[in-house]
């Protein structure tokens, strides 16, 4: 079946962000087949979508997150991390089943679709299931089964093989849509002998490494204590940088540090409203730029956003660091725009798929109704989709050249039965 989309904007993000005004898109068995101005004749096309005045561009990519805590989503706000975590999710998330996962990851990617994300990381556990709701919705995900060592050596060595059953089976599946990494949760909570156990089953199975690092000054402190160095140094001795690897949140960094991540081509996962939100602080982005780091986009769970809507992100990092640094120069527009697509496919390595629309990469795009106000006056329509569009904006999803929204309904999954389940099984779990 060839489709081609017809009189469209299209927001290529390739290496100019090329826009092409009454441009088309086309596509055959899930690969791009055609990106340029809309041809004169489209007989040859067995459909073709019209798409007159819309937005067409790249499907987004989310960087980091845990999919099934959107159970959680308002349950704590408004406290520090450690105390969040302690107190509110890990007593709650002890409770969550296989069940819990199903509906709360459920929740996340209805949201995540309907808001224009195509790709995301999910780093939990019961990730089978994950990947099973990833392969029935048609979406692209990088899964992982995030492990915390804080516990007996049989249950390390348990949740290792688990991680690496998981990684070794999904690798590849669903068409390629699925993808896996192998990651210990964090220094803070996977002992250093434990890390460098997980970083050769990585390099045996040859998958990159996700882990959360320099999220919070006393995660730094703590690190200093335990071992005597900061936790970029203490990853980089335990052989960490040596995989394709890509860390969530750095936030406290020396330049050293910055220097030693650039080294590495290690790839940032900044979630800049989830650290706002925790009062983590600030990552260090144009420092990160000017290094040539990879810099992409996560909203970290629903827990601590409290939505997943990438589009908040991307508006988020354009101003944070601009008013931070008292510099309205920093973080242009085109910047945000490409670190919630193609610098989220490089720091996913998967940039040769996705991330931009560009003929043989894969048909992952999204449909933004830009006939609504917020899209007026018909000018930059990348200063409109950073600066004033939102989530709810995006009209159709398309992964793999298979469409998954159509005006703004999920066709893969069925969200009223979503919503009533996420609700049982949230009132299923004890509060204290
Ligand atoms: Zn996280």
């Amino acid at each position: 079946m060839r489709t081609i989309v017809i009189h469209a904007t299209v927001l290529t993000v390739n290496e100019t962000n090329e826009v092409i005004y009454d441009g088309a898109i086309a596509f055959e068995n899930g690969v791009l087949t055609y990106v340029g101005p809309t041809p004169e004749a489209v007989d040859t096309y067995d459909e073709v979508i019209d798409a007159e005045g819309r937005i067409v561009m790249p499907g987004l990519v989310n960087t980091h997150g845990h999919t099934a805590m959107s159970l959680l989503r308002g349950y704590a706000d408004d406290l520090p991390l450690q105390e969040w975590l302690e107190t509110k999710m890990w007593p709650l998330e002890a409770q969550f089943t296989e069940e819990h996962v199903r509906w709360g990851t459920s929740l996340s990617i209805i949201e995540m679709l309907k808001t224009g994300t195509t790709t995301f990381v999910d780093m939990y556990d019961n990730m089978d299931m994950v990947a099973e709701l990833v392969t029935a919705s048609g979406m692209r995900a990088r899964l992982c089964r995030g492990v915390i060592g804080l516990c007996s050596a049989e249950e390390q060595t348990k949740k290792l093989e688990e991680a690496s059953a998981f990684a070794a089976k999904w690798n590849g599946t669903a068409n390629g849509r699925i993808m896996t990494m192998m990651s210990p949760h964090g220094a803070y909570t996977c002992p250093p002998d434990y890390v460098e156990r997980i970083v050769a089953r990585a390099h045996e199975l040859d998958l990159p490494v996700h882990i959360h690092m320099s999220e919070t000054e006393w995660e730094v402190q703590q690190n200093v204590n335990d071992y005597g160095t900061r936790p970029v140094e203490h990853l980089e001795k335990l052989g960490v940088f040596n995989r394709p690897t890509l860390v969530a949140h750095a936030v406290h960094l020396t330049d050293e540090e910055l220097d030693t991540l650039a080294k590495y081509d290690v790839k940032v996962s900044h979630n800049p409203i989830s650290n706002l939100k925790l009062g983590s602080g600030i990552a260090r982005v144009p420092e990160m730029m000017e290094r040539g780091i990879c810099v992409s986009l996560g909203t970290d769970s629903s827990a601590s956003n409290n939505n997943l809507d990438l589009f908040e992100e991307m508006k988020m990092v354009a101003l944070l660091h601009k008013g931070h640094r008292h510099n309205p120069v920093l973080v242009p527009a085109t910047e945000a725009l490409r670190m919630a697509t193609i610098y989220g496919a490089e720091a996913v390595f998967m940039d040769d798929q996705i991330g931009s629309l560009e003929v043989g990469k894969q048909a992952d795009f999204i449909v933004l109704d830009s006939h609504s106000v917020f899209f007026q006056p018909k000018h930059d329509p990348i200063s409109h989709v950073v600066y004033a569009a939102s989530g709810r904006d995006v009209k159709d999803v398309y992964v793999q050249g298979t469409q998954l929204i159509k005006d703004g309904k999920c066709l893969t999954m069925d969200e009223t039965a979503v919503i009533e389940n996420a609700n049982r099984m949230f009132e299923k779990l004890e509060k204290k």
